[in-house]
């Protein structure tokens, strides 16, 4: 059965997304079957892998209002894995589902019918703890953090570490923390190793080994709507993800 791993943090920018497409990627290319779900309203993880696909067939959006079943909407880019696409329209669904009966285990529910299917479903969260962010934890067997190495990093987890905690007691018990990943790390920089040290000393052994660089290779291959393995498969970049799979992959092999 499928490990469904969520990126989570409500904090904007700090590398969720570039996580969930290259570590998506990365898994998918070391022959594990990955689907790839984007459940933000800005719809970056979409448009950073949907090269190869053409006209998508809806979105998300549907599937969590109950007007399409999850693989009616599951697309397969050139990019190996499976991917239920975000759009914008997503941005109102946290609206529209307020009076929805069971309305924070809608992906959950939705998501049944294909967890057989692959060994990792992998959740884009958009920057924000609501309704979304609640589902995608409410359907996940753990969190993963993306930490940014920059000052105001460990603000705001306290926060996210209560919303998992609340999540735990309501609604899904066996949520785990996956991992935290550092990310945009700079090892010319005294801030980052700093933070680094600083998250390491509070989260323990939950840190991964591996920390993702800062790199430009990371940043242009969305704009090609490639994961950074395709884009430029010899680049720091994918060569910290490719790491990050085999991390991802191992501790879950422990795990079976
Ligand atoms: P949001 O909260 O808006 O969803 P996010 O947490 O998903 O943001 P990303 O979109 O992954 O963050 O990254 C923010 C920006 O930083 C993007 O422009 C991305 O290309 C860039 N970026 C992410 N990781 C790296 C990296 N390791 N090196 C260089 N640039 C990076
Ligand atoms: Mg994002």
């Amino acid at each position: 059965m499928g490990r469904v791993i969520a990126i989570a943090n409500q904090k904007g920018g700090v590398g969720k997304t570039t996580t969930a497409v290259n570590l998506s990627a990365c898994l998918a290319a070391n022959e594990h079957r990955v689907l790839l779900i984007d459940l933000d309203p800005q719809a970056n993880a979409t448009s950073g892998c949907e090269s190869g696909v053409g006209n998508l067939d809806g979105s998300v959006y549907e599937v969590l209002l109950g007007h399409a079943p999850l693989e009616a909407v599951i697309c397969s880019p050139a990019s190996g894995l499976d991917l239920a696409p975000s759009h914008i329209s997503l941005a109102g669904a946290e609206v529209e589902m307020a009076a929805v009966l069971g309305r924070e285990k809608r992906l959950d529910e939705a998501l049944e019918s294909v967890r057989e299917d692959y060994d990792f479903v992998i959740i884009d969260c958009p920057p924000a703890l609501g309704l979304l962010t609640v589902n995608a934890l409410t359907a996940a067997n753990s969190v993963l953090v993306p930490v940014q190495c920059e000052y105001y990093a460990l603000e705001g987890l306290s926060k996210l570490l209560n919303s998992i905690q609340l999540v735990q007691r309501y609604l899904n018990p066996d949520l785990q923390i996956e991992g935290v990943l550092l990310t945009m790390y700079d090892e010319r920089l005294q801030l980052s190793k700093r933070i680094a040290a600083e998250v390491r000393s509070y989260f323990n052994d939950k840190v991964y080994e591996t920390a993702i660089k800062r790199n430009v290779s990371l940043a242009a291959a969305p704009s090609f709507g490639k994961p950074v393995i395709q884009y430029e498969p010899r680049s720091t970049g994918a060569d910290n993800y490719r790491l990050l799979a085999q991390e991802v992959s191992r501790a879950s092999a422990v795990l079976a």
